[in-house]
């Protein structure tokens, strides 16, 4: 996982499209670069891009700066919560993470899904 992608998919979970997130922050001007390029890793998100997207949403600069140096994090495959920023969705709780795949806040919901 890229920090671009990572990103994109918490914006994507958030339920916001690229034009509703340069709604909520004036229309971008104070991100280092667009976000469509940060999104697609054509630049690097700066620590004062991820204070500014958390406004719109829920980001993790912890998880961030991990990326950016390649570490290895471990973020659910389908809402991109990651350690120690764990979702709390209020109806299913905070979620736990496995080392692999979903949250189980997702998981559960996918579980409601195939049962409907
Ligand atoms: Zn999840
Ligand atoms: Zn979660």
């Amino acid at each position: 996982m890229t920090p671009g992608s990572y990103i994109r998919m918490r914006r994507e979970a958030a339920g916001l499209s690229i034009g509703d997130v340069m709604a909520m922050l004036a229309g971008g001007g104070l991100l280092s670069a667009p976000l469509e390029d940060i999104e697609a890793d054509r630049a690097v998100p700066t620590g004062m891009d991820a204070a500014l997207l958390s406004y719109a949403f829920r980001v993790d600069d912890f998880t961030i700066a991990r990326l950016k140096d390649g570490e290895p994090v471990q973020v659910c495959s389908s809402c991109g919560c990651s350690e120690g920023f764990a979702c709390d969705s209020g109806e299913f709780g905070r979620c736990w993470l496995p080392t692999t795949g979903t949250c189980s806040v997702c998981e559960y919901k996918a579980r409601v899904e195939r049962a409907a």
